[in-house]
């Protein structure tokens, strides 16, 4: 049997918060515990946001939990050919096209229909589903934005990638933690039709998280992705770009999430849970862990 490899793949965006330790934990708990190896990735692909400063930061984070960095770490923003092969194999099939509508013109829109009493489709994350350049814009704008340094994404023409994979299609949960780790997988229904023309990559930026991350759990072998159940839809567009690429499926494992104090989800924005935060203020070890539950 293949030996398991799981990974924790933080984006040095902001800092590590409480959510992110749970995550670290628990994918290097499940290495031991299923005799496997664990690996970080730096998933930092998007240069504006993230920082050499909060990478450094982060891997001060990851030290002082005491994670393994025993493998020379992957970083996406090093990777970018890698995201640009699998985009090309796309495009190749015909199942990418340029959108040219820009966030606040999305925005604009659905405001205005929902304003009209329309309701409008909400992908699982409540962010607007894709209404198509043409509904939005005349053919000669669309024409004119084309043929100048307009800004435009990338997106996955989902219909037509739903009519090249398994129908159904499904995707492999098991558990996170303690004895869930050792259950056997149940199969999941994929529907990343909710999901609509999902990014891909844009003009500044070679590639999207959900091209990346299956470029790099198929790159490192990794067989088991553990992650956050804030992640858990998302997995069906993964599974989709999977198959469309030929790529081997691992099985993932979705992990409560901590929440802060008043209930809420944390953010990176919310300084008060960062793990940098409290670790000044005196945070031990043994209070992390109750904090989390571990
Ligand atoms: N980089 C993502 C994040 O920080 C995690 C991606 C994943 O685990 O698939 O939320």
């Amino acid at each position: 049997m293949k030996l398991p490899v799981f990974r924790f793949a933080p984006s040095p965006n902001g800092h590590l918060h409480l959510g992110h330790a749970l995550s670290a934990l628990l994918n290097a708990r499940a290495a031991v515990a299923l005799s496997g190896r664990f690996l970080v990735r730096v998933e930092d692909i998007d240069q504006t946001r993230c920082t050499p400063e909060l990478e450094r930061d982060m891997f001060e984070d990851l030290a002082w939990l005491g994670l393994p960095l025993n493998e020379p770490v992957l970083r996406q923003s090093e990777a970018f050919p890698h995201y640009r092969a699998a985009l090309e194999r796309l495009q190749d099939m015909g199942l990418v096209y340029p959108a040219y509508l820009t966030r606040a013109e999305i925005k604009r829109f659905v405001a205005s229909r929902e304003a009209a009493g329309e309701s409008w489709p909400r992908d699982p994350d409540g962010a607007p589903l894709y209404p198509g350049d043409t509904t939005v814009l005349s053919s000669e704008e669309i024409a004119a934005r084309a043929a100048s340094d307009a800004p435009f994404a990338l997106r996955l023409d989902m219909k037509a990638a739903l009519a090249r994979v398994d129908s159904p299609l499904f995707w492999q949960e098991a558990g996170a933690e303690g004895e869930a780790l050792f259950n056997p997988p149940s199969k999941v229904e994929v529907n990343a039709a909710a999901w609509g023309d999902v990014v891909l990559a844009r003009k500044e930026t070679p590639t999207s998280y959900h091209l990346a991350v299956v470029v790099d759990d198929a790159r490192q072998g990794i067989t088991d992705v553990l992650r956050g159940r804030d992640l858990y839809e998302a997995t069906s567009v993964h599974r989709v770009l999977q198959q469309l690429l030929g790529l081997p499926q691992p099985v993932y494992r979705h992990h409560r999430l901590v929440l802060a104090e008043d209930g809420r989800k944390l953010s990176k924005s919310n300084q008060d849970t960062s793990l940098r935060a409290l670790r000044a203020a005196g945070l031990t070890h043994a209070e992390l862990r109750k904090r989390i539950g571990l």
